[in-house]
């Protein structure tokens, strides 16, 4: 239960021990919805947002005027993050780069104080940051592509992955597309997770080149899907789950059931009005299962993909 926000002065306000300026500034003015809502919401939903995002490496989208003012994406937002947020030093090419990462919900609050609007973490954790501990095949339709085929896709990449000997699970993006995200125990690095992504992801382009591409230029991603393979590199993020769009109507990225994409379904199906709802509703957890599912990508996966 949330304890009410003790009020200090107007123009500020606290939660979870953490100082929210401007608590009553718009930041998605379609919905009304206020920095101190933003803040509650995370309050209120932690305990299925940090599971999957704990101690992970973090790059923000910072709109701190509201999303309808200048937004950037940010991976070394510095000075802007409260300090009471925990940082971490990740090795670079020269020298290393300081990244934010949370633990506790106070963390996230400490993000929205920094107008933080959107959440990316990387495949992996501090703990073994070379070795991602999930793969992330984000389905990118094109202007026009009908939802039935992002459907399609989504499930024949399920088979496919499912013939490896892997587990999918299945994420609305807030946006146009979907996410297959697969658990893999951290053992292979960086170089080797991309690969075998990539390899996963030429060999199902391969099976369907009209409506597939994992090429990510303009001009071949025209009237086809992406299989976008590139989450994958170290560095790269994807968003979180149960974590707020910088879109129109304030989306969430939703982890769901596989029983639950059909025709009716939409990537931006789920938004801070309609999450409480559907959380309160579950039975169980959507991704029930998850971390047990994880497998190595051992040599012989890879060589089934076509990687040495
Ligand atoms: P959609 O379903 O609409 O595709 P998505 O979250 O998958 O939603 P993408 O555009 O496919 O959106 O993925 C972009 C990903 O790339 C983001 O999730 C983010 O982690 C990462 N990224 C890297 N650089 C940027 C940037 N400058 N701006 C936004 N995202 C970036
Ligand atoms: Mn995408
Ligand atoms: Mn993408």
């Amino acid at each position: 239960p949330s304890k009410p926000a003790a009020r200090k002065r107007k123009d500020e306000t606290s939660l979870l021990g953490v100082r929210l300026t401007s608590p009553e500034r718009v930041l998605f003015p379609e919905q009304g919805l206020t920095k101190l809502d933003l803040a509650r919401l995370y309050e209120q939903i932690h305990e299925w947002v940090l599971p999957h995002l704990a101690r992970r490496p973090l790059s923000l989208v910072r709109c701190p005027q509201g999303r309808n003012d200048e937004c950037f994406f940010q991976k070394h937002p510095r000075s802007a993050i409260p300090d009471s947020v925990p940082r971490i030093d990740v090795p670079e090419k020269k020298g290393s780069a300081e990244y934010v990462y949370v633990e506790s919900a106070a963390d996230l609050i400490g993000l929205v104080q920094a107008g933080a609007l959107e959440i990316h973490p990387w495949g992996s954790r501090i703990d073994h940051l070379e070795q991602p501990d999930n793969l992330v095949f984000d389905l990118d339709p094109d202007e026009g592509i009908a939802w039935q085929e992002v459907l399609r896709v989504a499930v024949t990449l399920r088979e496919r992955l499912e013939s490896l000997g892997l587990t999918p699970f299945l994420r609305t993006t807030g946006g146009k597309g979907l996410h297959l995200v697969v658990p893999i125990e951290p053992s292979a690095e960086w170089d080797r997770a991309k690969a075998f992504a990539k390899g996963v992801a030429e060999a199902h382009a391969k099976d369907d080149p009209q409506r597939l591409t994992t090429n990510m230029s303009k001009a071949k991603r025209e009237g086809r899907i992406f299989i976008d393979y590139l989450r994958n590199g170290r560095g790269a993020t994807a968003v979180a789950s149960y974590t707020v769009r910088a879109r129109q109507n304030a989306p969430v990225a939703v982890p769901i059931r596989w029983d639950e994409l059909n025709a009716a379904l939409r990537a931006d199906r789920y938004n801070v009005q309609n999450l409480r709802r559907r959380l309160s509703a579950l039975r169980e957890d959507p991704w029930a299962g998850f971390s047990e599912a994880a497998r190595p990508l051992d040599a012989k996966l890879l060589k089934a993909v076509g990687v040495k």
